[in-house]
């Protein structure tokens, strides 16, 4: 019989508001010495344009992360049962310099990833996606970009400045780091500058998947054609939490009216099952601006789910029965 992975205490036995401060109460990285996924902190927002805070993110996120629990019945599986599951710690970030603080989050990553087969970076503004996503590619090649945002994050520049927290995803189609056919936005919204900034993104070879196609056309569908634009490709999705209402998420740098809810976000994120994760992000969480623990709860959800589909690639089959918690219509018993 095999040996569980280290995990959190059993929270039956020690109160969820003690012990480790770590994500989900898990063990830190260098304490299992490997693990197949870790969560790592950026704490970093000198890239943000509005609402500053995201620095206080990875913290906030953990913290929201205490109530998780080992089973996930939406996809029939145990995130940090089937294999070790770790917290990295925080990147230690310049928050005076830009373009050292690129360099930092990317050797921070590629450090994690020698004791961690993957990562979900929990940031941090999104400026931090670029140097996560070379990361990435320097293991998988051009990776299939699934980007959940209420922006698209691929102007050029903002203030003349190259590396912020708009401009991302255009860096990292001009360093060759993403499959741009197989990519896609997810949950664009909102007052642009022109209609030109939609048109020089499809420009770039991204699709979209807007909120309000998805709206009107629902989750399955918008899974669906998530699917086929990934295809085979190794797989990085990045969650700006922004992609949430503002109802949903508060506690966020740029928000947007108009946005998913929490489950729908849940729900397209499980119809990824099967594709192949290669890293992830879950970035723009701002607690000072957050209610409730609101946006700090949905984000520690996302990273579960996240977890969960890292899970499934590596659980043995058949899955549980429960994964029907996934489809439209329970079972009636
Ligand atoms: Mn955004
Ligand atoms: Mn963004």
């Amino acid at each position: 019989m095999t040996e569980l992975p280290a995990g959190p205490p059993d929270a039956r036995a020690v109160p969820r508001f003690a012990g480790p401060d770590t994500f989900a109460r898990l063990p830190r990285l260098a304490d299992v010495n490997s693990a197949a996924v870790a969560v790592l902190g950026v704490p970093f927002d000198s890239g943000v344009s509005y609402r500053p805070g995201a620095r206080f993110g990875p913290a906030s996120v953990r913290a929201g992360s205490k109530l998780l629990r080992p089973y996930h019945p939406g996809l029939g599986v145990e995130p940090w049962n089937v294999h070790q599951v770790a917290d990295a710690g925080d990147v230690a970030v310049n928050p005076f310099d830009l373009a050292e603080a690129v360099s930092q989050v990317e050797a921070g990553a590629r450090s994690a990833l020698t004791a961690a087969g993957h990562l979900i970076a929990v940031g941090g503004d999104h400026t931090i996606a670029l140097p996560l996503l070379r990361a990435t590619a320097e293991r998988h090649g051009p990776v299939a970009l699934i980007h959940f945002d209420a922006h698209l994050d691929t102007w050029d520049t903002y203030f003349g400045a190259p590396y912020t927290h708009g401009t991302p995803f255009r860096r990292a189609v001009e360093e060759g780091l993403l499959a741009l056919e197989c990519s896609a936005h997810v949950g664009v919204r909102g007052p642009l500058y022109s209609a030109a900034d939609l048109s020089e993104d499809r420009g770039l070879g991204f699709a979209t998947v807007s909120t309000a196609e998805l709206a009107r056309r629902g989750v399955d569908e918008a899974v669906d054609r998530i699917r086929q634009r990934v295809g085979n490709r190794p797989v990085y999705v990045s969650v700006d939490i922004d992609v949430l209402d503002p109802a949903h998420a508060p506690g966020t740098g740029t928000p947007e009216p108009g946005g998913l809810t929490t489950r729908e976000l849940q729900l397209i994120l499980r119809g990824l099952d099967g594709v192949r994760l290669a890293g992830a992000d879950v970035v723009e969480v701002s607690p000072p601006y957050d209610h409730a623990e609101l946006t700090a709860l949905a984000a520690a959800n996302v990273v579960y789910e996240l977890l969960g589909l890292f899970a499934l690639a590596d659980a043995p089959s058949p899955r549980s029965a429960d994964g029907a918690w996934n489809q439209a219509a329970p079972g009636a018993t």
